[in-house]
């Protein structure tokens, strides 16, 4: 009786909650043969994630620990509040959102040349959304390729989060000494950092945002819902900021890091269908593992990869409305088992994944793409391989610029513009040795 109450419970909650997932309990099984793990699938309402080798974590509402122990005694409670059994707990050297919010002023008020702050919105508990562009003139709009990291979305997964404030750091100070490197990166694109995209989840520890509302499963998904389009209506306040940040953007490459596991894991989440460019998203997800030496001799997964459908199906995430939507291709980097681990591990993390980001961001050079004259100018580009005669893909591009991640080769360009112009076809070559702004960029 009381399972059958439960089972309705949960049932009534799934039920016009397409979008936004409540995450407020949490629990860890124990299920090495996955004999629970399609009951708890079956419930749209709940939340997997981390499927590995002993068992897997399932988010919810109330009432899923009850749920649980009706169908199983092979699980632990995950204190959501406080970043669970992943956590080593209460720990004071963590920034706050107030301290990091500070280094980012700092920073920009230091190296105003090559920083911009942005707001991007706020969240629900009216805490900033910052992203912090990095890019010469970085005051003014370039024309550049672009390129973003995003963290902790899940606000109880927190390592990104301090990479980027160190890489940050890193890089501005290497910048101002005139480091060759620093200096061709920013100076040639528009590297946009946001830390943290679910502050309020950060200062409560705990994955949801201030309404328990996990993000990673709030974006539009094109494979679970048929009717899906990019629309922002009823989703968490903090996924509508993103939505709307990438929308007037023109970002090509990002990478969005989570904890939990130490994996890079690569679209698509929500088909077992590969996405175009399978390969090549591959290779550059093998060379981030490949420079981390914890992802490269990882036990669980082969060269530390693995597509993200292969591992468990995920709806709803931002890695795949950002590919599918926006053309912008975005991996997810697992980075620490522990998502909380204690703050001095943070040194050893920076070490493990310092030359990973830094080669993950080069990789905006082997781009192609085209600046228009017109400012205003926006349509269609069919791109097309020379090689092959297959053809890529037809993407939508505004705003007069357009920038495509591609394999090493020739391609064509037909861009189909809906100003006067009407149709130009040109030729680019992608040459991973020559940046893109230039190289395999064209002036129209
Ligand atoms: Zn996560």
């Amino acid at each position: 009786m009381k399972k059958t109450l439960l089972a309705v419970m949960l049932i009534v909650f799934c039920a016009g909650s397409f979008a936004s997932k409540s995450v407020k309990e949490g629990i860890l099984v124990y299920d090495p043969d996955k004999i629970m793990l399609k009951k708890f699938q079956a419930h749209h309402d709940l939340t997997i994630d981390h499927v590995q080798f002993n068992g897997y974590e399932v988010y919810g509402p109330e009432g899923l620990k009850r749920y649980a122990s009706g169908i199983t005694d092979s699980f632990i409670s995950i204190d959501t509040s406080r970043g669970g059994r992943f956590s080593n707990s209460v720990n004071a050297s963590y920034p706050t959102n107030r301290d990091d919010e500070k280094t980012y002023l700092e920073l920009a008020a230091k190296y105003p040349n090559i920083i911009k702050l942005e707001s991007i919105g706020k969240s629900g508990s009216g805490e900033d959304l910052w992203v912090i562009k990095i890019s010469d003139n970085a005051q003014v709009d370039e024309k550049e390729p672009e390129f973003a990291y995003v963290a902790n979305m899940h606000g109880n997964e927190v390592v990104g989060r301090r990479l980027l404030v160190r890489l940050l750091s890193e890089m501005v100070v290497k910048y101002t000494a005139g480091d060759p490197e620093m200096i061709r990166l920013i100076d040639n694109n528009e590297i946009f950092f946001m830390p943290s995209l679910n502050p309020d989840g950060h200062a409560k520890r705990r994955r949801g945002n201030a309404k328990w509302l996990d993000l990673n499963r709030d974006f539009p998904d094109f494979a679970s819902n048929a009717n899906s389009t990019n629309s922002v209506q009823g989703r968490a306040i903090e996924t509508i900021a993103m939505m709307n940040f990438h929308a007037r953007r023109h970002i090509a490459l990002s990478g969005s890091f989570h904890d939990g596991a130490v994996v890079v894991n690569y679209p698509w989440d929500t088909t077992k269908v590969r996405p175009p460019l399978h390969q090549m998203i591959r290779d550059i997800s093998l060379e981030y593992a490949g420079l981390n030496s914890n992802m490269r001799d990882s036990y669980n997964w082969k060269n530390g990869v693995t597509n993200g459908y292969d591992w468990y199906e995920l709806n709803g995430g931002m890695q795949d409305w950002a590919y599918y939507y926006h053309g912008d291709l975005m991996i997810t980097l697992e980075l620490s088992n522990n998502k909380w681990p204690h703050f001095r591990e943070i040194d050893h993390q920076y070490d493990l994944n310092r030359d990973s980001m830094m080669a993950f961001m080069k990789r905006i050079d082997q781009g192609a793409g085209f600046i228009s004259k017109d400012p205003s100018d926006q349509g269609w580009v069919e791109i097309t391989s020379l090689a092959t005669g297959k053809l890529i893909g037809n993407y939508p591009y505004f705003a007069g610029e357009y920038y495509k991640i591609l394999p090493v080769g020739d391609y064509s360009f037909k861009i189909n513009s809906k100003q006067a112009e009407g149709t130009k076809s040109v030729e680019i070559s992608v040459n991973r040795n020559i940046p893109m702004p230039n190289g395999n960029l064209i002036h129209l």
